[in-house]
């Protein structure tokens, strides 16, 4: 009987699987597949570790799009926070929810373009002071981009 060795590249095994195996992620099998909580009135409070997801692009107030560095799933993190100005109660909404690597795929052309906006917006005002610091972190968020939409093209 002949071995055939394998040897592992998970860019594969992302490419060609629908869904993840996060119910055997020791990270994040104790995510739920959505939860939304708010934090400002309520003592209820994401997972903790919905803050070990790894941040590949977008806003949290829009959704930004995170990824499990152990089992590759890929999760949606919102967050809003609205004072009311102080006429209302206000209220601080922070949510999670586990997309499909399609799902996850069909986002990354607008993250990207967003992204590359936000670039393209700082390096035309390089006389503020926090200019570099945004044209870095964005070009870094523009890498982390195209290396997504490789793996899932
Ligand atoms: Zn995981």
């Amino acid at each position: 009987m002949s071995v055939i060795e394998l040897t592992f590249d998970p860019s594969i095994i992302e490419y060609n699987n629908y869904m993840t195996d996060f119910e055997n992620c020791s990270s994040c099998k104790n995510i739920p597949k959505t939860l939304m909580v708010e934090k400002l009135h309520t003592p209820k409070r994401l997972p903790k570790e919905v803050s070990e997801l790894s941040t590949i692009g977008g806003y949290a107030t829009d959704g930004e799009l995170r990824k499990c560095q152990h089992c590759l799933t890929y999760y949606i993190y919102h967050y809003d926070h609205d004072s009311e100005s102080g006429v209302g109660n206000g209220y601080t909404d922070e949510g999670i929810t586990r997309i499909s690597n399609a799902e996850a795929k069909k986002m990354l052309p607008d993250l990207l373009k967003s992204a590359e906006a936000s670039l393209d917006y700082w390096q035309k005002d390089l006389d503020r002071p926090a200019s570099q610091q945004f044209i870095v972190s964005h070009q870094k968020e523009v890498t982390r981009l195209q290396k997504e939409i490789k793996i899932l093209k």
